[in-house]
């Protein structure tokens, strides 16, 4: 794939989640922001503050309760993955086109109850560098925005074969991979946590990014499921849901 598509996601919900979703329309970047009813370690949003953030970006679903659908029951998985539907599309009064499996853990079952749920696509934490979706349920990341842990950095290393110094700081890794993005073309997926931006105080480290990567002559700026259809519709697939 020539075309150069940037989008990011955001997961779990969260306070800062309104300042961030401001942060991104700012730097005209689209993200979708993925939310559960509840979670165990966060403050979920409230109905209104979901509505705020649905103004200027996508809202994808995350189940009801962050849980492990590998871990769970069929009947269970399925229903905490079309209630989180449900939920998301009562209050925003629109379909729900993307989800986003918990700590990235699914397997065969989980996919096709996602797919027969009437999901477009689903992002997992996959990283799969610049690369174009072939299957719309195994959308993946190029980077998070976060230090990872050093196994994590090795491995991405290994896999991308970019220097091992500009893996080191997000902000580099993701400048560098964006400089590649400009020369190949392919999908700059970002995610992360507002909260883990919060927490580690890194704003100014996150708007030096979207800086850099915003206002492209030539580039997409598309939500996770717009990055979807654009990349089956490249590869002549039709997508799926509306
Ligand atoms: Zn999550």
């Amino acid at each position: 794939m020539s075309r150069l598509v940037v989008t990011t996601s955001w997961d779990d919900g969260g306070k800062e989640d309104l300042r961030l979703s401001e942060l991104l329309a700012e730097y005209g970047i689209r993200g979708t922001f993925y939310i559960p009813k509840t979670h165990q370690k966060a403050e979920p949003l409230r109905e209104e503050e979901i509505l705020a953030v649905a103004e200027k970006h996508e809202i994808g679903a995350h189940t009801l309760d962050h849980v492990d659908l590998t871990g769970i029951p069929a009947e269970q998985a399925q229903a905490e993955i079309a209630g989180s539907k449900a939920y998301l599309e009562d209050i925003l009064g629109k379909s729900v086109r993307m989800f986003c499996y918990p700590y990235g853990r699914y397997n065969a079952r989980t996919k096709e109850i996602v797919a027969s749920c009437g999901f477009a696509g689903a992002r997992t934490l996959r990283y799969t560098k610049l690369g174009t979706v072939t299957d719309p349920y195994e959308f993946g990341v190029t980077l998070h925005a976060s230090n990872s842990s050093p196994r994590t950095t090795l491995r991405i290393w290994r896999a991308y074969g970019t220097s091992l110094r500009s893996l080191l700081d997000w902000e580099n890794r993701a400048k560098a991979l964006f400089q590649l993005a400009l020369a190949e073309g392919g999908v700059w997926h970002l995610w992360g946590h507002s909260w883990e931006i919060n927490r580690a105080h890194e704003w100014d480290k996150l708007e030096r990014v979207l800086d850099c990567v915003s206002k492209r002559d030539g580039v997409r700026y598309a939500t996770n499921s717009e990055a979807v259809d654009i990349c089956l519709a490249e590869t002549g697939q039709v997508p799926r849901s509306p």
